[in-house]
């Protein structure tokens, strides 16, 4: 059996993902990868921002793993980016998932180009753990076709929270790890996509070893909820008894937290006021979490 293990973080947008992503990557022989799925369209083409402050092409890790992919990938960077979509589409799952059943040649080199991606990334930064906290619950399958230990953690947050944070305005800066203009989604979208993303996500972890986390249970019991996942050894311990500091190193995509240094975990979950939320909304979303 393989000693090498991915931690696939699963689920919704706006749940504390890269935080946790973060949390569970500073422990010493775990790698924190952030959002990987974005590596070849967002760090590669775009030349998009590492965490550690420069763009992934300049990034010294990233450009020697990428430098390592290239020497062994069949696909180019194009068919990669466009058989990734296909396969880990929300909308056509079943013709996504006949594919991965027959593997036909493109599909085949796609899978083992992933699997050559997350070996490099094993041997570069010599770790036995990567955490990825892409989040679509498509990918889920694509990662259960590797040679790796696959460990999923479903991850979820009250939906108040959740639509409170998509109110959220912000300027596109990827210097600041913002990747795209932030305007509000429609209440429809957010409770729909709150709905369907974490109904995909049971139906992608049938089979697989899934752990369901709760952010507010997470941020309340950090260290037991940690320890459930990975194994602590005492000086991760001590960084998770005392709530940090947690320190985002190269995470190649996700959440503005990532560019903004060393990270302490609050004692109680963040903004559970539902403070951007009217009255009326305000009744809908405790509503919806009365029954979460
Ligand atoms: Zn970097």
């Amino acid at each position: 059996m393989n000693n090498k293990t991915i931690i696939y973080i699963a689920g919704d947008g706006h749940t504390g993902s890269t935080l946790l992503d973060i949390i569970l990557g500073s422990r010493k022989q775990s790698f924190s990868a952030g959002e990987l799925r974005f590596l070849a369209e967002k760090g590669v083409v775009n030349g998009e921002y590492c965490s550690c402050g420069v763009p992934v092409p300049e990034c010294t890790l990233w450009k020697e793993i990428i430098e390592e992919w290239e020497k062994v990938m069949t696909l180019d960077w194009e068919s990669y980016i466009r058989i990734q979509k296909v396969l880990k589409s929300n909308k056509k799952i079943f013709s996504a998932r006949k594919l991965l059943n027959k593997q036909p040649e493109q599909i085949k080199n796609f899978i083992d180009d992933t699997e050559q991606l997350y070996s490099i990334i094993f041997s570069v930064t010599n770790s036995d753990t990567i955490i990825d906290s892409s989040k679509a619950p498509g990918m889920i399958p694509i990662l259960k076709e590797l040679k790796f230990n696959l460990s999923v953690i479903h991850l979820t947050r009250r939906f108040g929270d959740v639509w409170n944070s998509n109110k959220k305005r912000a300027k596109k800066d990827l210097e600041k790890g913002i990747e795209h203009d932030i305007v509000p989604k429609s209440t429809l979208k957010v409770l729909v996509n709150w709905f369907f993303i974490n109904i995909l996500t049971k139906y992608h972890t049938k089979g697989v070893e899934c752990k369901h986390i709760k952010y507010e249970e997470y941020i309340d019991e950090l260290k037991q909820t940690v320890s459930d996942i990975i194994p602590v050894d005492s000086e991760y311990e001590a960084l998770l008894e005392n709530r940090g500091p947690f320190m985002p190193a190269h995470l190649v995509a996700g959440n503005a937290i990532r560019r903004k240094g060393e990270q302490f975990v609050t004692k109680k979950p963040m903004n559970t006021s539902y403070s951007r939320l009217s009255s009326a909304e305000k009744v809908l979303a405790r509503t919806i979490d009365w029954f979460y």
